[in-house]
C-alpha cells in the first residue's frame, strides 16, 4: 500500500503535470525583464500556475497545459512587481496626518494603490499599529491581491526627538528603554526594527545618544532581527555602522560621503535600503509639477489634489512656517531643501560607483509623498543619477528582495510568486514607460491598476489616461 501511494506520487512527479483543479494563465509573445539585470528575452511566454510562475522562457519552448488561459500580450514587456523598501501605510487622510487614519480600511486602501501602480511588495518602516502585522500574517498564509507587507511594527523614537508617528510610537529614553522596546517588537513578531537618529537640522535640542541606538542594535540581533535607521549627518552613519546597523532608511545628507564610510559600510555588508531621492525631490519642489499629470491625480483624493493646488497651500506650506502634526516646532519646509536634493544624488552615485549595496524605497505615506507614485519618480531619479533603466528595475526588484531575504519575490523566475507588472513600452529605453502599466498581476491573478481605477472614487470621475504616455508633466 505504502509502495502504491510512493509510485503514484512519482508518476505525477515524472508527468510533470499541474495537480488536479490547478489554475494556469500563460503571458504569451511578451518581452522578459526578469529583474535579475540579465538581457531581456524577447518572444517569451510565463506560465503561472496556482499564483506561482511555473515556466518562463521562449515562446518556442513552451508546452501549454490544455485548460490554461492563454493571454496574448504581443509587444508587451513584463517585469516583476516593484518593491518600494520603505514607506509608511495608513496615516493619511487628504492633506491630512494623524494616526487616527491608520484604520484598517485606509491601509488596504493605501496597499490597494500600491499594487495599482505595479508596486506589489511595501516595507512599512516603523509606524505600523499592531494590527498591520496581523495583515501580514493573513497574507502569508493566502495569495494577497494587494501590495505584500514587510513591518518593522513601532520604531524606536527618541523622546523629545526626530521620527515615529504620535499615538502609535511609544518614546523612549535610555538604553534599557530601548532593549525593551526591541524585545516587545521581537515578540510582535516584526521583520525589522527602525530607528530614527535626527534632529531636523538642529532645529530639535534631542537626537537619539548613541548609548540608546547601541543598545537597540545589539538587542535586535540577539533576537535575530536586522536594524534600519534614518540617518541624515555622515557623523552619525558611521558611528552606526561601528554599532552594528544593517541599513540605512535615507541618504546620508548633511555633507559628501567619503571613502571611510563607503568602505565601512562594503566590509560590513550594510545596505543603503532606500536612498529616498524622490523624498528629496519633494521636499525641493515648493510647487509640484504633477498636479495635472493623470497617473499622479488618479492615485490621489479628491481633497489632496484641491489642497495641493490651493494658494492656502502655497501660502502655508510654501513660504511660510508650517506645523506638522507631532513635531514640536515649526519649520519652513522646503528651505535649502534644493542643497540636499543634490547632495542626496551625489551620495547616491558615490554609494553605486562604490559598489555599496543600495535598493530602491521612497519614503511614500507621509504628507507630500505619494503611494506608488513615487516609486516611478525614484527609479527615474535613479537614472537621472546616472543608473541605466536595467539598474533601476534591478534596485527595486531583485536587490530588494535580496534585502527582505524573500526568495519567493523579486524576479521572473521558476517558484517565485507571479507578482507582475506589464507595460505598454520598453522601461528599458526609457525608464518613465514603467508608467505605462497595461496589467498588474498579484500572485498570478490581475488586479485593478492606476488606468482602470482610482483612489477613492469612481473610474468614470477620473482624468482620462494620456494617449501619449509618458507625458512630461514639467
Ligand atoms: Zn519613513
Amino acid at each position: 500500500m505504502r509502495n502504491l501511494k510512493f509510485g503514484v506520487c512519482l508518476l505525477a512527479l515524472f508527468a510533470g503535470a499541474a495537480p488536479a483543479g490547478a489554475e494556469t494563465t500563460i503571458l504569451k509573445n511578451v518581452t522578459v525583464i526578469d529583474g535579475t539585470g540579465a538581457p531581456a528575452l524577447p518572444d517569451a511566454a510565463i506560465v503561472m500556475t496556482d499564483g506561482k510562475i511555473a515556466w518562463v522562457g521562449p515562446v518556442s519552448g513552451l508546452k501549454a497545459p490544455k485548460d490554461a488561459k492563454v493571454e496574448d500580450l504581443s509587444g508587451k514587456f513584463v517585469m516583476p512587481g516593484i518593491i518600494d523598501s520603505h514607506v509608511h501605510v495608513g496615516m493619511m487622510h487628504d492633506v491630512t496626518q494623524d494616526e487616527k487614519y491608520e484604520t484598517p480600511q485606509n491601509v488596504q486602501a493605501d496597499l490597494k494603490q500600491y499594487a495599482a501602480y505595479g508596486v506589489t511588495t511595501v516595507q512599512v518602516l516603523g509606524t505600523d499599529k499592531d494590527f498591520v502585522l496581523e495583515m501580514r500574517n493573513q497574507q502569508r498564509k493566502s495569495r494577497p491581491t494587494v501590495a505584500r507587507i514587510f513591518s518593522a511594527g513601532q520604531g524606536a523614537v527618541i523622546k523629545g526627538g526626530y521620527g515615529g508617528l504620535v499615538g502609535v510610537t511609544e518614546p523612549i529614553a535610555t538604553p534599557e528603554e530601548g532593549r525593551k522596546l526591541v524585545d516587545e517588537q521581537a515578540a510582535k513578531g516584526v521583520d525589522f526594527i527602525k530607528l530614527w537618529m535626527d534632529d531636523e537640522r538642529k532645529t530639535i535640542p534631542v537626537k537619539m545618544p548613541y548609548s540608546v541606538s547601541a543598545a537597540i542594535i545589539d538587542e535586535a540581533h540577539k533576537k535575530h532581527l536586522r536594524t534600519v535607521a534614518h540617518i541624515f549627518y555622515l557623523d552619525d552613519a558611521k558611528e552606526l555602522v561601528r554599532e552594528g546597523i544593517d541599513g540605512f532608511a535615507h541618504m546620508v545628507r548633511d555633507q559628501p560621503v567619503d571613502a571611510e564610510f563607503l568602505d565601512m559600510m562594503k566590509a560590513k555588508g550594510v545596505w543603503m535600503v532606500s536612498p529616498t531621492l524622490s523624498r528629496e525631490m519633494a521636499y525641493s519642489l515648493a510647487v509640484m509639477p504633477w498636479l495635472n499629470d493623470p497617473f499622479f491625480t488618479r492615485g490621489v483624493t479628491p481633497g489632496t489634489v484641491a489642497a495641493l493646488r490651493s494658494m492656502a497651500r502655497e501660502q502655508a506650506v510654501v513660504l511660510g512656517l508650517t506645523r506638522f502634526p507631532g513635531l514640536p516646532y515649526e519649520k519652513k519646509v522646503f528651505w535649502d531643501m534644493d542643497r540636499t536634493l543634490f547632495q542626496t544624488l551625489e551620495n547616491y552615485q558615490a554609494m553605486v560607483k562604490a559598489g555599496v549595496k543600495t535598493g530602491m524605497g521612497t519614503d511614500s505615506g507621509p504628507n507630500g509623498r505619494f503611494p506608488g507614485f513615487n516609486a516611478h519618480e525614484e527609479m527615474q531619479l535613479q537614472v537621472l543619477a546616472g543608473r541605466t533603466p536595467m539598474d533601476a528595475i534591478k534596485s527595486a526588484t531583485h536587490d530588494n528582495a535580496e534585502w527582505l531575504k524573500d526568495p519567493m519575490i523579486g524576479s521572473i523566475e521558476k517558484n517565485k510568486w507571479a507578482d507582475l507588472l506589464v507595460l505598454d513600452k520598453n522601461p528599458l529605453d526609457d525608464i518613465r514607460n514603467t508608467e505605462t502599466i497595461a496589467a498588474v498581476y498579484m500572485a498570478g491573478q490581475p488586479v485593478p491598476t492606476i488606468w482602470t481605477s482610482c483612489r477613492d472614487r469612481a473610474e468614470s470621475q477620473c482624468p482620462k489616461r494620456p494617449a501619449d504616455l509618458p507625458n512630461m508633466p514639467y
